[in-house]
């Protein structure tokens, strides 16, 4: 992509693929979005897709895939036991992690309760990089704990960090000599750190995590759900690493980790997941719990279409030229925010560009969620939808008191190979205009707050009239309503 330079000197990421699909989306005017988002609660989650122009909620279970993923999908071979389409699965992922057991699950949250049911036990910690929603709450239900074990530079806004997603190995081993080896369950390392802004880690840092497990008798679980960006982060940012093609690097990080289990919504570009070791005995400890949740071994419930169109989506995986798409798409949208001074994440992650709300709107305090309060106003003015990732997306302490979070984030998630440039563009536009109409937006107050996971389903109401002031102004400087 960014290897093909512009006669005129302009440098944007060019696809290497085309479209030959399409689905038509629509821009519903700014009076419609505005009842639309009151009608949702002022919670993006509660849109509904007709009012949607551009979907960047998450990049989970959304991704193009390709014409030779549809291709293999019509030949997916449906039995319960014994199917070819799993055996496809089974024979790539072997060859691509050179992992020899393969256990499927429905996506990714469903390993994490496997493997957590299987190595968690009350009082234990699983340290790691930083926790992922689903990934703590599994191993809080089986009594344990997570400690996030992440460099001073990873909570940053901005940083030139080039691997954001490290482990502090000191505080690492601090860790295990103050709680004894015998405490930890595993080590957790996840790639393309989610809630830090799709930050990755190292190839360097990993190989120091497999020391300490080797010298603590420890396991160390991979979490690949974001693998494809990771990839592509190692290979352009890690020097020693420059020389290596995807599929070395891959294996070199597979053969790092005891287990493996990733989302297949995010990699692969499909829907499933899955587990893969070379333990035979963690996967006899395993494999009980996929039949009791997920289904029969030879499908975990997952459709076969699904998994045929994995193992094709994991092949794709090892090219450079697929796995660039969504990373230099958000590496463009980030260069044009910073050059007009909107306050975002840097550097670049991959899964999506995310715009720092508390540094966006500083009038607004934590307690108004201010990240609620900009996804709503960013809906308003764009139809885009994008993801609250701060206070909103905590739960209260018992006591019933907000638990302010590190980080008030929009989200603009790049689902891959689904976007074009223009329309990055337009979300490039809208957010400099909404940016030098800030002081307009206010905050958000609940009318109705779920006591578990409120973010999903929680309904707000604004502080004041903002919202109308907003649409006000949006139609004096545009002259019409789009
Ligand atoms: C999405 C995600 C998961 C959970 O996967 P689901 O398929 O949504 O259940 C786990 N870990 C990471 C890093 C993720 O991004």
């Amino acid at each position: 992509m960014s290897m093909v330079k512009f006669f005129y000197g302009d440098n944007v990421p060019l696809e290497m693929h085309k479209t030959r699909i399409v689905q038509k989306i629509y821009l519903q005017p700014i009076e419609r979005r505005l009842q639309a988002i009151r009608e949702a609660g002022y919670n993006t989650f509660l849109l509904k897709n007709k009012d949607l122009f551009l979907d960047m909620l998450t990049d989970s279970g959304v991704n193009a895939m390709s014409d030779k993923q549809q291709a293999a999908m019509l030949e997916a071979d449906d039995s319960y036991a014994g199917s070819e389409t799993f055996t496809k699965l089974e024979e790539k992922i072997k060859e691509i992690f050179g992992k020899e057991y393969f256990l499927p699950a429905h996506q990714g949250r469903a390993c994490e309760n496997i493997i957590s049911q299987t190595y968690v036990k009350p009082g234990m910690i699983v340290p790691m990089n930083y926790h992922f929603t689903t990934s703590k709450a599994h191993v809080v239900l089986n009594g344990g704990s997570v400690e996030e074990i992440f460099t001073d530079e990873a909570l940053k806004i901005t940083s030139e960090q080039p691997f954001k997603g490290n482990m502090d190995i000191d505080k690492l081993r601090d860790l295990i000599k103050t709680n004894g080896a015998d405490k930890i369950a595993f080590i957790r390392l996840e790639a393309g750190t989610n809630l830090i802004g799709g930050q990755p880690h190292s190839l360097e840092n990993m190989r120091e995590i497999r020391k300490v497990c080797d010298e603590y008798g420890l396991l160390l679980v991979y979490d690949a759900s974001l693998l494809a960006d990771n990839l592509y982060f190692i290979k352009t940012r890690e020097e020693q690493c420059k020389d290596m093609s995807i599929r070395e690097i891959t294996r070199e990080l597979a053969d790092l980790a005891d287990i493996i289990y990733f989302s297949a919504r995010k990699l692969g570009c499909a829907r499933g997941g899955g587990i893969c070791t070379n333990s035979r005995d963690a996967y006899l400890k395993m494999r009980e719990l996929v039949t009791l949740y997920e289904g029969f071994l030879t499908y975990g419930g997952m459709s076969v279409r699904e998994i045929e169109a994995i193992a094709v989506g994991l092949e794709e995986t090892m090219d450079i030229n697929m796995i660039n798409q969504g990373p230099q798409f958000i590496e463009y949208m980030v260069k044009e925010l910073v050059e007009r001074g909107i306050p975002v994440v840097t550097p670049a992650g991959g899964l999506g560009c995310h715009i720092d709300a508390m540094g966006f709107l500083d009038h607004v305090p934590q307690t108004e969620y201010p990240a609620g309060a900009l996804a709503a106003a960013f809906y308003i003015v764009s139809g885009i939808r994008g993801m609250e990732r701060g206070t909103l997306s905590e739960q209260r302490d018992e006591a019933g008191n907000e638990i302010l979070s590190h980080m008030e984030l929009l989200r603009l998630a790049m689902p891959r190979r689904v976007y074009s440039l223009s329309h990055v563009k337009y979300a490039v536009d809208r957010l400099t205009w909404l940016y030098e109409n800030r002081h307009l937006i206010g905050g958000l107050k609940f009318v109705e707050e779920p006591s578990v996971l409120r973010f999903f389903f929680g309904r707000l109401e604004t502080t004041n009239d903002w919202d109308v002031k907003l649409v006000e102004k949006f139609k004096a400087d545009f002259g019409e309503s789009l």
